[in-house]
């Protein structure tokens, strides 16, 4: 697996910041996985001068920002000449306030691996997540360090789809109905939380109880309160099926949305497509069955 790996200046300033805790977690894992990270100058640079990551042969330097290393990346997503440089995803490590966090080739990445069904990570939560998701699809144990990630039992998920992508909201909720049954709570946008508030009730949910509590409809400003909740900490991941192929007249409250999630970069995250929700998904449900873990059962 091929990652692009790139960090706001605030992400890799100083032994704390989320590149260094998103290590500290996941270098191990990284080694395990031989996880080869196409890393852009500067967040390169300071892995190296940190003396992370010694050795491993998939750490790969890319051009500095100003030198086109982001624009490199989103054609590795897109589908490079040579199939060798091909990006399975992206890790970039947002600090919402950064100007460049906004450039078009930062847009463009996300919207790219939107586009190809690739995972876009834009938070340390998130790394650290996706770490676990590889592991437990390559079939290694549960790393201990994640059980917290994976306390759904604690979290609040909010799920939101745009109107092209409601049927695959539906058919995702259908698929794994049980595994996000077992948050503590769920939120959604008006319209999506009545469809999926339908399709639980059809499965049994008590009928006088929502099983995705209602917010108001996207452009009526549910985005915005989605972004507060997470901001309050109160809503640590967030499922959003965006529709990367049409003009958004609430195009500002979706950002506003993702912002609010990089802004609280070691506590919440966002899966933005169907391949990537569901990667996590099969991942999620396997750690907590290990009859399951290898991705058969194991019955005696
Ligand atoms: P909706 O909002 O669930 O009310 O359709 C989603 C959106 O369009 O952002």
């Amino acid at each position: 697996m091929r990652l692009g790996l790139a960090a706001n200046r605030l992400h890799h300033l100083g032994a704390d910041a989320a590149l260094f805790r998103w290590l500290d977690a996941c270098e191990a894992g990284i080694r395990e996985l031989g996880l080869e990270l196409h890393a852009v100058g500067r967040t390169y640079d300071a892995i190296a001068a940190a003396g992370r990551l010694g050795g491993h042969p998939g750490l790969r330097r890319y051009p500095y920002g100003r030198e086109g290393g982001l624009m490199k990346l989103v054609a590795e997503v897109a589908g490079p000449d040579d199939p060798a440089r091909a990006l399975d995803g992206a890790i970039y490590l947002i600090d919402p306030v950064d100007p460049s966090s906004v450039f078009p080739e930062a847009l463009a990445l996300k919207r790219q691996c939107v586009i190809h069904g690739k995972p876009f990570v834009s938070t340390m939560a998130g790394a650290r997540d996706w770490i676990e998701v590889e592991r437990l699809h390559a079939g290694l144990a549960p790393d201990p360090g994640a059980d917290d990630l994976h306390a759904l039992e604690r979290q609040t998920l909010a799920l939101i789809a745009h109107d092209a992508m409601k049927p695959q909201m539906l058919a995702f909720a259908a698929e794994h109905f049980d595994l996000l049954s077992r948050f503590a709570r769920r939120v959604a946008t008006g319209t999506t939380g009545q469809r999926l508030n339908e399709l639980a009730w059809s499965r049994g949910w008590p009928q006088d109880r929502e099983w995705a509590q209602r917010y108001r409809s996207g452009p009526m400003g549910g985005d915005a309160q989605i972004a507060d909740l997470v901001l309050e900490r109160r809503c640590r991941r967030a499922i959003f099926f965006e529709d990367p192929h049409v003009a958004r007249q609430h195009e500002a409250d979706i950002q506003l949305l993702e912002r609010a999630v990089t802004t609280v970069t070691f506590d919440a995250m966002c899966m933005t497509s169907p391949a990537m929700a569901r990667r996590w998904a099969e991942a999620a449900a396997r750690r907590a069955n290990p009859e399951t873990r290898n991705g058969r059962r194991t019955d005696a």
